[in-house]
């Protein structure tokens, strides 16, 4: 980028590194010429949504010449019923990004800070920026969120506070207790997100769900996404849940119509679909049983995780090995990005998926160390 184009930016702007999708399948195989690949690099659900949601999504295509309902009145419903809070506390978002961001340009301004730890989701620190806020980033414990640390850097300047119950990209998590007394001592001043992306997936007695804490901490905004266990990532749907004023703010600045028609048709539909959630969990354990055992069974270490991924320490910076599996049409994520040069995350897939993988990554491997010893 040349600083011509450079100083037409705002300067928070200037600053920003994009943040770096997974490779879509089309774009591997065009560039490798090569076909038949799979994708486990970002974190969708492996058997997609389900069929009432994808019915929804088709009835809705009847309407396309409208505007979808600007308030997302059916949804904010369905979203409230489902965990028991008022519509007024619902803020939709176009996948719960579109939320942060919300939370960002209504809570952060230049001369703020915002709080996140070392290895936590990557729209964080992009957030901040592009409202012009500063961001401090806690370092970590054991992979995961050390509240303690993160706690030492709030300040009188501190707007938010990011916290990913569990994080992407380690899949660690935080018990109940001690995020409730992170809650409890953050000023009042200070936002405070649990982005609960994950949420579903993990089955931890001590595992909180923030969002029955709404009335205690009027300060806390909890986030959810239909792009995961629901499945519907290509239609982006999030949420915030909050204080209804809190919320209003939000609104304030949401585009009108940030979720369009058919994504507000399948999310509710989704929403109903208990079945489809409980298939989804159980093929994720299963699955996270295989690769885990495949992963013992190449020597390999990862970081334990909650989420339908998990992050494998190579022990090597993963470049090479990445590229190799490119290759052998295996799509997975580097996250030297996140401070992890070593890790590859991978997200579970569907059964002959994951086999696919742990085979290309013991030729990978094979190799590498055959490269390695001669
Ligand atoms: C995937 C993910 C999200 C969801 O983003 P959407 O915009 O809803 O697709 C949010 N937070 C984290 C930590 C995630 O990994």
């Amino acid at each position: 980028m040349t600083k011509q184009f450079l100083d037409l930016a705002a300067p928070q702007i200037a600053g920003l590194t994009p943040y770096v999708p997974g490779k879509p399948v089309t774009e591997l195989e065009r560039e490798l010429g090569i076909s038949g690949s799979v994708k486990l690099a970002s974190n969708e659900n492996p058997l997609g949504c389900g069929e009432a949601a994808r019915a929804a999504y088709v009835a809705a295509a009847a309407e396309l010449g409208r505007y979808p309902d600007g308030a997302g009145f059916a949804l904010r419903r369905a979203i409230a019923a489902h965990h028991g809070v008022a519509s007024e506390q619902v803020t939709i978002g176009n996948g719960s990004n579109d939320v942060l961001d919300l939370v960002a340009r209504v809570f952060l301004h230049p001369g703020q800070e915002s709080v996140f730890s070392e290895h936590a989701f990557a729209v964080y620190p992009i957030a901040t920026m592009a409202a012009g806020a500063r961001a401090r980033v806690a370092p970590a414990r054991d992979y995961g969120h050390d509240l303690e640390a993160m706690a030492a850097l709030v300040n009188e300047r501190t707007g938010v506070v990011w916290i990913a119950n569990p994080n992407n990209p380690t899949g660690t998590w935080i018990a109940a207790e001690p995020l409730q007394a992170f809650l409890s001592t953050l000023p009042k001043h200070c936002m405070a997100v649990v982005d609960e992306a994950y949420f579903e997936y993990v089955d931890e007695a001590d595992y909180p769900d923030t969002t029955r804490w709404l009335d205690d901490y009027p300060n806390l905004i909890v986030t959810r996404t239909f792009a995961k266990i629901h499945g519907l990532a290509a239609l982006r749907v999030g949420y915030g849940l909050s204080h209804p004023h809190v919320a209003e703010l939000m609104n304030r600045v949401r585009h009108p119509f940030n979720v369009n028609a058919p994504a507000q048709a399948a999310a509710v539909a989704a929403l109903e679909d208990l079945d489809h959630r409980t298939r989804s969990i159980a093929h994720n354990h299963r699955e996270m049983a295989r690769v885990t055992a495949g992963l013992a069974a190449l020597g390999l270490d990862w970081i334990p995780s909650v989420g339908n991924f998990i992050s494998v320490d190579l022990g090597q910076p993963v470049g090479p090995i990445d590229g190799a599996l490119l290759r052998e049409g295996v799509i997975c994520r580097p996250v030297a990005n996140y401070g992890l040069p070593t890790h590859l995350r991978i997200s579970i897939g569907l059964a002959d998926e994951n086999e696919r993988m742990l085979a290309a990554l013991a030729r990978v491997l094979g190799e590498t160390s055959r490269f390695g010893a001669g």
